[in-house]
């Protein structure tokens, strides 16, 4: 299956990081290097939890 960025809903390669959500702690957040190296929000599709 491929991976979207949680951010900017690009296909990530093989640079990203992937972590639990820190509030529901169930949806996995994706993100590129892209939106991790400029601080882009996300937004966990499950609880609406922003962080940056
Ligand atoms: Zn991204
Ligand atoms: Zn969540």
């Amino acid at each position: 299956m491929v991976k979207t960025c949680t951010s900017c809903n690009m296909q990530v390669g093989s640079d990203f990081i992937e972590f639990k959500c820190p509030n529901c702690s169930k949806h996995k957040i994706v993100r590129c290097m892209h939106c991790r190296t400029t601080a882009r929000s996300y937004k966990c599709p499950d609880c609406q939890f922003m962080g940056p």
